[in-house]
């Protein structure tokens, strides 16, 4: 299905000038990129998804339908047991930023550094979750969770350390203290949830 009929031309170009942005790489995302997708999440009704490597090079974006983007695989492949060195960013124009079983999925498919949606309310960041890979105790892939987060506290994490934490951690055996490890890298605060990820 092409996502991008019936979307006005300027907003499409708006999408596509992003690939040309840089995010400070050690952020999530810039304070520019998330007002720009959210006002295209706004304008069009759609969720919009953007994917930064670990240079913080915008490397593509997408534009989903009301309830999903594909979150499509954009990844070099770096051996079995890493990640993909992606992280994906994506709206949920319902204003609801928590992640979802899609998103976990895509997650795991997709093995993402990490994995972001952002709640959109009459065009601004409302809130954002980040999700995570983490081995479960059955030493299966699951997932941690962080946030929700407001802006201001989004644009104060240090994403490179935490990815690059988790990275190191993957290929071991769950161990509850390197669990909650992962995510007090992520500015120590203390709200995650772990679970396991439904195929
Ligand atoms: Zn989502």
């Amino acid at each position: 299905m092409d996502n991008t009929k019936n979307i006005r031309k300027s907003i499409l170009n708006k999408l596509t000038e992003l690939e040309d942005y840089q995010v400070e790489k050690h952020l999530v995302i810039s304070e520019e990129i998330i007002d720009i997708i959210c006002e295209i999440t706004e304008k069009t009704g759609k969720e919009v998804a953007i994917y930064v490597d670990r240079r913080g090079s915008v490397i593509s974006t997408e534009i989903g339908d009301e309830n999903t983007v594909s979150l499509k695989s954009v990844t070099k492949r770096r051996g079995e047991e890493s990640l993909s060195g992606i992280r994906c960013v994506h709206t949920h124009p319902n204003g609801d930023g928590r992640l979802s079983d899609v998103d976990f999925s895509a997650l795991k498919k997709l093995k993402f550094d990490m994995i972001g949606a952002i709640g959109v309310q009459d065009g601004e960041m409302k809130n954002c979750q980040l999700g995570f890979l983490c081995p479960t105790e059955e030493g299966d892939m699951g997932f941690a969770a962080a946030g929700p987060y407001t802006k201001e506290k989004l644009l104060k994490i240090d994403i490179l350390s935490t990815i690059e934490e988790i990275e190191k951690n993957l290929g071991t055996q769950f161990d509850p203290v390197i669990g909650k490890k992962f995510i007090a890298f992520v500015n120590d605060i203390p709200e995650y949830i772990y679970g396991d990820i439904v195929d």
